[in-house]
């Protein structure tokens, strides 16, 4: 069926051959590459009718051309090369050859090969830490809790962020198991500062879809606890709204059974994805995390959107949480829209455990209770929403 899309797009123009699996080749005349590119994803594109029910497909195509003397194995290489850039470039779009992407793409499979050996527990290629980002109250500045935000300390790249790896994880199929390891390494904090007579704040741990599909999550989840010794008021498990999550009763099983054993669900990232009621109704939520796109506007044009938002948590019995607080104007903005509680720079960033201890669990701010932020510019009134 793809092999007669390809066919009609290169319009008896050159030649259509299959490499294996979902890959092909068509070689055709260089001044037709634009247009056969052009035709073959518009075909891709066409939905595919499988007994009755239209199904939306899309491919891919990387582009290269002949004109250095390279040999037909160095331009399909290249050509793969293209293809793994127009990937990375968001799928259904194409991407031609240049030599700078070589490198991008052996940085990437290096990056996804470090990573597996990085989860499987081999040396040489660095380890994960979990570093910890204050949650206060906003009115106060008070720390009412802490996100855990893996990072990569590689041998080589130094610290590497989520963004730069978490790919590499799902698309290794790994994401549970990175998961696991940060929850552990949280676990193993807490049992820490509690061994050192500290009083640490509740932990949120973002918690993946490989993750939340997994029939044994809540098992897991408690047994390490038990394991650590740990009450589970101390843990927060965050759900992203980013995530399509299978409508079954895996998942909202097992956030109900977190949930019972004492686990609070934060729904992460909301009112960019989805936005809809759809996970509010399906999963025991007690926390809606407002994303930092939404907290960057909240003091100019999406302001409507926030009350709404605020409101409707409200009547759900919800506490909202603002991401991505950077100014004293957005926070006064979230106070004023009754938004109790933020996380962000103006509090402070993602540091690691020696640093949250020092910060945040031990000596100053534990002692008071609140970080050094700039006093809100007046009283909020009281919101309904429970602490
Ligand atoms: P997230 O869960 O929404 O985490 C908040 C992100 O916003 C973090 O990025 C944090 O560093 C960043 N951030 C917080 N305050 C500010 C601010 O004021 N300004 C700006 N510009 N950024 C701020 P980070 O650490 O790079 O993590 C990115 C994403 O990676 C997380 O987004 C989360 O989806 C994912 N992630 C991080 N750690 C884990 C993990 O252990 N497991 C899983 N499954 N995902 C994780
Ligand atoms: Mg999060
Ligand atoms: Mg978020």
């Amino acid at each position: 069926m793809v092999r007669d899309r390809l066919l009609l797009a290169a319009d008896g123009a050159g030649v259509v051959a299959r490499l294996g699996g979902d890959e092909f080749v068509l070689l055709v005349e260089e001044r037709r590459t634009e247009d056969v590119v052009r035709r073959v994803l518009e075909e891709l594109r066409r939905p595919v009718d499988l007994d009755g029910l239209a199904v939306r497909s899309s491919g891919s195509v990387g582009v290269a051309r002949p004109g250095d003397g390279a040999s037909l194995a160095q331009l399909l290489t290249r050509a793969d090369v293209a293809l793994y850039a127009a990937k990375a470039a968001g799928r259904d779009t194409s991407a031609d050859f240049r030599p700078d992407l070589q490198a991008a793409v052996a940085d990437r499979l290096g990056t996804g090969v470090d990573v597996r050996r990085l989860l499987a527990g081999e040396g040489g290629v660095g380890s994960l830490e979990a570093h910890y980002q204050p949650l206060v109250e906003l009115a106060s500045g008070r720390v009412v809790g802490a996100e855990a935000l893996v990072r990569w300390r590689h041998p080589e790249r130094g610290l590497v962020l989520p963004d730069a790896f978490l790919g590499a994880v799902s698309a290794g199929g790994l994401d549970a198991r990175l998961d696991e390891a940060v929850l552990r390494e949280v676990a193993a904090d807490l049992a820490r500062w509690r061994g050192q007579g500290l009083e640490p704040v509740p932990v949120s741990v973002n918690l993946s879809r490989g993750s939340l599909v997994d029939p044994d999550l809540a098992d897991r989840v408690v047994a390490v606890l038990e394991h650590h010794g740990i009450p589970s008021g101390l843990l927060h498990v965050e759900v992203t709204e980013h995530q399509e999550l299978p409508d079954d009763d895996v998942v909202a099983g097992n956030l109900e059974a977190l949930v019972a054993a004492g686990v609070d669900v934060h729904l992460d990232d909301y009112g960019t994805g989805y936005t809809s009621m759809d996970y509010l109704q399906r999963f025991p939520v007690a926390v809606l995390k407002l994303d930092r796109a939404v907290t960057t506007t909240v003091d100019g044009g999406r302001r409507p959107v926030v009350a709404g938002i605020t409101a409707m948590a409200s009547t759900l019995g919800l506490d909202v949480l603002a991401e991505g607080v950077e100014t004293v104007a957005q926070r006064d903005a979230l106070l004023a829209l009754g938004i109790r509680y933020g996380q962000g720079w103006l509090f402070g960033r993602p540091e690691p455990a020696a640093d949250h201890v020092r910060r945040v669990l031990g000596g100053g701010a534990r002692a008071t209770g609140a970080l050094e932020v700039p006093a809100p510019r007046e009283t909020p009134t009281a919101s309904p929403q429970r602490a």
